[in-house]
């Protein structure tokens, strides 16, 4: 990441003419498929099946976010549901899911969302339980998200949810979430947001990310350490390693293309990795984060659409 160009790119990107230009050009899609796994489930399907030949698990992501009617975000619940089914077709994959609650209708009220979250839960919580992960987007979403996840969890156990360690806030979240029942995925954070309420300098977000994973592990939780920084997860892996944190209390997390260098690593080290994979057609957003996150990523994209 770097939070110095992270502005400008992403102000760049949300300009319609750039928009248009990036999905509307080759490279721009080609660049895509490095992060995006295709546009349908059976894509995903296909990319859960080469990871596991690989002994990594998949977490299948249908993209998508901020939908504006009830009728859009039905449909995403039931995209949600196709994928369940069909994960339970190829139980040996392990694979589980991730949603963000803006796609499930977080605009149009938590009640409407947490309506799409409980049939999404219902499907995932039968028989062999799978989990279902929800992401955190922006600040101005992290209290109805996590006033959605806790309600939730009082009857499904299968629900986790994402934290952002550059937030000032995550720290007293962590204190109302932690125990037992806490899945928590612990990332560092992938959008903008301002000093008065995020760390803007890296080693401070690395400080916060390890004491919060280390505080929701003291407490019982279960943590995914979701960071392709090699420093967060050597220290992560010697953490669970010295205080023996039970195997299935933990896991490595990567996002699809990116750092297979470190997901090799793992596997080859005999960690638990799952590795993030969004599909669908609704990649735009998904990929400005992923620019926003690594400028070569965009000079790349220049580059090559200059020189054709
Ligand atoms: C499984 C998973 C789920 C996530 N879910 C969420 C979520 O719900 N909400 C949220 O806000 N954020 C989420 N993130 C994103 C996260 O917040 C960070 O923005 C992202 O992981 C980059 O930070 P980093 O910890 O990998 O460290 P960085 O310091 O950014 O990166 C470390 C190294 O990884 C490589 N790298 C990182 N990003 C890229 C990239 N885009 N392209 C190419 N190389 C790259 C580079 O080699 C870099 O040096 C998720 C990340 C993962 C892995």
């Amino acid at each position: 990441m770097s939070p110095v160009l992270r502005g400008p790119i992403l102000w760049t990107t949300e300009r319609s003419f750039v928009r248009r230009l990036i999905t509307e050009h080759p490279i721009g899609r080609r660049i895509a498929e490095r992060f995006v796994a295709g546009d349908s489930l059976e894509a995903g399907m296909a990319a859960a099946r080469d990871l596991d030949a690989a002994g990594i698990r998949a977490m299948l992501d249908h993209l998508g976010e901020n939908v504006s009617s009830p009728a859009q975000a039905a449909a995403a619940a039931d995209g949600y549901v196709a994928a369940l089914k069909r994960i339970r077709e190829s139980p040996e994959f392990g694979s589980n899911i991730s949603v963000k609650l803006t796609q499930l209708g977080l605009d149009l009220g938590a009640a409407t969302c947490q309506e799409n979250m409980e049939r999404v839960l219902q499907v995932a919580g039968e028989a062999e339980p799978i989990l279902v992960m929800i992401d955190m987007e922006a600040r101005e979403y992290v209290d109805r998200t996590l006033q959605v996840y806790l309600a939730l969890r009082e009857r499904y156990p299968n629900v986790g949810v994402c934290l952002q360690a550059y937030l000032f806030r995550t720290a007293e979240d962590v204190r109302r979430i932690a125990g037992r029942r806490a899945i928590v995925r612990m990332a560092k954070g992938a959008y903008l947001e301002p000093k008065d309420v995020a760390y803007q300098r890296m080693p401070d977000i690395r400080r916060n990310y390890a004491r919060l994973a280390a505080t929701l592990l003291s407490a019982g939780s279960t943590v995914h350490f979701a960071t392709h920084d090699p420093r967060l997860v050597h220290g992560a892996a010697r953490y669970v390693t010295r205080r023996g944190v039970p195997r299935e209390r933990f896991e490595f997390q990567l996002l699809n293309g990116v750092r297979r260098d470190i997901q090799a690593e793992l596997v080859a080290q005999g960690q638990p990795v799952r590795v993030y994979i969004p599909y669908g057609t609704q990649w735009y957003p998904y990929l400005t984060r992923r620019l926003a996150e690594r400028p070569a990523n965009v000079y790349f994209f220049l580059s090559n659409a200059v020189r054709r």
